[in-house]
């Protein structure tokens, strides 16, 4: 299927509509998700326009990646996190809901394993 251009992220990539940014460069957005699975839960999307992960060029990725690193070593250093989730999910019917390439970075701690 084709690259929507009206897709949710490609809005917040114009600054059509607000978001919380954390970290941007040529290449690369970070926000906060809207409906955060834990405190801090970050999306680091490309700039380029690939709806899922076989749409993008190695180049691209590999600037992705070296943000989704940057954005969990700030985790790590300023929120003190312990450990990160990163997950994708291409398609529809793997769950995907915004049709632009993204990366979760959801935060964990071990008291939550403990209980405590
Ligand atoms: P997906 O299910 O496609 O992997 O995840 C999409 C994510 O985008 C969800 O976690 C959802 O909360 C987040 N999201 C959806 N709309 C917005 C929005 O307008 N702003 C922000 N910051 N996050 C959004």
């Amino acid at each position: 299927m084709s690259y929507d251009s009206n897709n949710i992220f490609a809005k917040i990539l114009r600054d059509e509509i607000p978001s919380f940014k954390v970290y941007e460069d040529d290449y690369t957005l970070a926000f906060m998700d809207i409906m955060p699975q834990a405190d801090g839960h970050t999306l680091v999307i490309p700039k380029f326009q690939a709806q899922t992960l076989l749409d993008i060029p190695a180049d691209e990725l590999s600037h992705t990646m070296t943000t989704v690193q940057k954005v969990m070593s700030a985790l790590k250093s300023t929120l003190g996190v312990e450990g990160v989730v990163l997950m994708q999910l291409n398609g529809a019917a793997a769950g995907q809901t915004v049709p632009h390439l993204h990366f979760h970075l959801i935060p964990e701690h071990l008291s939550k394993l403990s209980g405590h």
